[in-house]
């Protein structure tokens, strides 16, 4: 018969869609990073492919704390996320609402990943993981602030639209 499952199994499942996950995150801050026309947005996205290179080494250290091997399963929410965006960036990658809808697929990547982690941050707390906490804690901190960053962006640049509306 089959070992009943528990919370550390699912532990390490989550952690298997986050690595896939982040992977493909790497991929959407480069491509939106191409993509933006705003150069502080094109910094934000730079800024946080380096930051995602980083969750991905952090996932390393997660999988080696809880002596695991480092495995990646597909995201089939990243996946559709990553789709959403192909198809949205071909429909308004060279239109003037092109940096507000690459904004929109990056804050969708990165709530994503807020959810996630904070998942994994909870579980590791109840499982006592209290290193992989930390580290998970470190990323969940960047995940946030890219999020924010891009909401303020997107905030900011609203404003000469509202008046080019109104104009
Ligand atoms: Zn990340
Ligand atoms: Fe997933
Ligand atoms: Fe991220």
């Amino acid at each position: 018969m089959a070992q009943q499952k528990t919370l550390i199994d699912a532990f390490y499942e989550m952690l298997k869609d986050v690595h896939f996950a982040e992977k493909q995150a790497l991929r959407a801050c480069k491509q939106s990073a191409k993509g933006a026309t705003l150069p502080e947005l094109k910094q934000a996205f730079e800024t946080h492919a380096q930051e995602t290179e980083g969750h991905i080494e952090r996932l390393q250290q997660v999988f080696e704390l809880i002596g695991k091997a480092p495995r990646a399963k597909t995201c089939e929410a990243m996946q559709g996320i990553m789709s959403e965006m192909e198809e949205d960036v071909e429909e308004f990658g060279k239109s003037p609402a092109a940096d507000a809808v690459i904004i929109a697929c990056g804050q969708a990547v990165e709530h994503y990943e807020i959810s996630r982690y904070s998942t994994l941050i909870a579980w590791a707390r109840q499982l006592g993981y209290s290193e992989a906490l930390t580290v998970l804690g470190q990323t969940l901190a960047e995940e946030k602030k890219a999020d924010e960053l891009l909401a303020t962006i997107a905030a900011r640049s609203a404003i000469p639209a509202a008046q080019a509306k109104a104009a």
